[in-house]
């Protein structure tokens, strides 16, 4: 135990499973109906303890093509036929549903992702209940959305979703493509496929039309099958940018229309006039959050030269606090990591950092004996070249790099293949909007870091993906109209160009 923890040894808090009422094993979600896939099933286990949750079934070939089957008479038979409002009493049952079921999904979350039941309760389920009430409150009001008159939705959605944040991006892509008038097919990532797979019974609960929404379960093959199913209309995807690049390939010249959100590395850049104690806490929120695995975490910290010795020392003062364990204790500020495969990334990435020459500084604090896990670790000395400035490792693991000039800043910033998200700590208001003006990143934070609202777009620029979720802009995605066929904006080939154009 470090020194600063003694005196402030916790009590364990943990949060009861008896909330949870899980099935042994789990079908897809096909047609209002569980159903056994034909696949080969796998369980999922809890990245804290190694220990099965639940079996899970795998979609194959022919359970995609039900599942797109299902969807495509759903939309035709029923919900392209209902109205704006009534989509939206299904939506907002939907999200009073998540309320009275938050507890519940909170605790499955954490089971099965491994992030702490603090943010899975105050941040991860709350947000999935903001999304569908604020994408409910749309449904109605298409025609001011911003796309001219009588927008259309565009028909069958294909969405496939990670597992660092495995209900907010399924809320992310559910609720705008409902609220449009589209169907939809989603599959979960394979680590965390457990709270869609309790969603599917709050859908059951909202009595949602068979076929408006399935949910299959699998490995990337069944996410492959369902991005290039003949007929689907649209593809979102949220996930690395190497698959990414694969499904805008595979899609291109398919008429689907395609938004993707992939990968990031964000500079998080504090000045020396920055608001300090409010800065070490935002850079810790900014990388530390969900275990660093956020495609928008701050994980690159540059910070002004004159004041980068002090920032240092304050923030690992401030990690060597920081509570690692379980999951499901209320206490705990750093989860598990989500996979075997996620921490060998981590630890491969971090041990190349060492041999490029950064110096490697990790918080002292016990590791459980089963599970994966990672303690917070901060690298200085670091260079622009070094790989762990330049890749995401998706960990929690800081890279810290000095600048002396505004100008530095954001050139060592914009040098990034990635745009999808920077922060700035600054208290002169000119110096704060003349940087902000310059990041080529599709959100800029302000004295803050890592906050989420439904009402505001979200998505990157370069190899950060393409198309917007959130907001109005977000609806774009999902809807098609005069206005933006007569512009190009209505096809996947032209949302390429708009997406990285400031
Ligand atoms: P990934 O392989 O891109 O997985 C994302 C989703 O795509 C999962 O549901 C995955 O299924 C599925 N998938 C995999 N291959 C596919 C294919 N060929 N066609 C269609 N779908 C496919 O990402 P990951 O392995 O989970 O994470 C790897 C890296 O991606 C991370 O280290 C991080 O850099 C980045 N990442 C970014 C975000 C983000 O929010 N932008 C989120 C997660 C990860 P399976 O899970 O079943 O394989
Ligand atoms: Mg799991």
């Amino acid at each position: 135990m470090p020194e600063t923890n003694r005196f402030l040894d916790y009590a364990p808090a943990p949060e009861s499973t008896a909330i949870l009422n899980l099935r042994e094993s789990y079908g897809l979600f096909i047609d209002g109906e569980f159903s056994d896939g034909h696949g080969e099933s796998f369980p999922t286990i809890s990245p804290a303890t190694e220990a099965k949750i639940a079996q899970i079934s795998t979609a194959d070939a022919s359970d995609v093509d039900r599942a797109v089957a299902a969807a495509r008479r759903a939309y035709t038979r029923t919900w392209s036929k209902l109205s704006g409002a009534d989509r939206g009493k299904y939506l907002f049952r939907i999200a009073r549903l998540v309320q009275e079921r938050a507890r519940e999904l909170a605790v499955a979350e954490s089971l099965d992702n491994g992030k702490p039941i603090k943010e899975s309760r105050d941040v991860d389920v709350p947000l999935v209940a903001a999304w569908f009430f604020y994408y409910a409150g749309w449904a109605d009001k298409l025609d001011y959305a911003g796309l001219g008159p009588n927008p259309r939705s565009l028909g069958v959605a294909a969405q496939v979703i990670p597992w660092n944040f495995p209900l907010l991006m399924l809320a992310w892509k559910i609720a705008p493509a409902l609220a449009a008038g589209n169907t939809v097919v989603i599959k979960p990532a394979e680590t965390t496929p457990l709270t869609a797979l309790i969603f599917a019974e709050i859908l059951q609960q909202a009595d949602l039309p068979a076929g408006v929404v399935n949910i299959i379960t699998g490995a990337g093959d069944t996410g492959s099958l369902l991005v290039n199913h003949p007929d689907v209309n649209k593809v979102a995807f949220t996930g690395s940018t190497a698959v990414g690049r694969a499904i805008a390939c595979s899609t291109a010249g398919s008429g689907k229309k395609l938004t993707l959100e992939l990968g990031g590395k964000a500079a998080n850049i504090v000045f020396d006039d920055a608001p300090m104690d409010q800065a070490i806490e935002g850079i810790v929120n900014g990388i530390f959050f969900n275990q660093g695995h956020v495609c928008c975490a701050g994980s690159r910290l540059l910070v002004q030269e004159n004041v980068k010795d002090e920032v240092v020392d304050r923030l690992k003062a401030r990690l060597s606090t920081l509570r690692l364990g379980d999951p499901l204790d209320k206490n705990t500020d750093i989860g598990a990591i989500n996979s075997r495969a996620q921490l060998e990334r981590i630890r491969e990435l971090s041990d190349i950092g060492e041999q490029e020459g950064a110096e490697r500084w990790t918080a002292d604090c016990e590791i459980p004996k089963n599970g994966f896990w990672f303690a917070p670790t901060i690298f200085t000395n670091v260079s622009t070249s070094h790989r762990i400035a330049r890749e995401e490792v998706f960990g929690p693991v800081l890279s810290v790099l000095s600048f002396r000039t505004p100008a530095e800043a954001i050139s060592k910033a914009n040098n990034t293949p990635y745009g999808l998200s920077a922060g700035i700590w600054s208290s002169n208001g000119s110096r704060v909007l003349g940087v902000a003006d310059k990041l080529r990143a599709g959100v800029v934070w302000i004295n803050t870091f890592n906050q989420f609202d439904p009402a505001s777009p979200f998505g990157g620029y370069k190899e950060s993906g393409y198309g917007r979720e959130g907001g109005r802009h977000g609806l774009a995605a999902y809807l098609t109209s005069a206005a933006l066929e007569s512009s190009g904006r209505g096809s996947s080939s032209a949302a390429l160009t708009t997406g990285v154009s400031k």
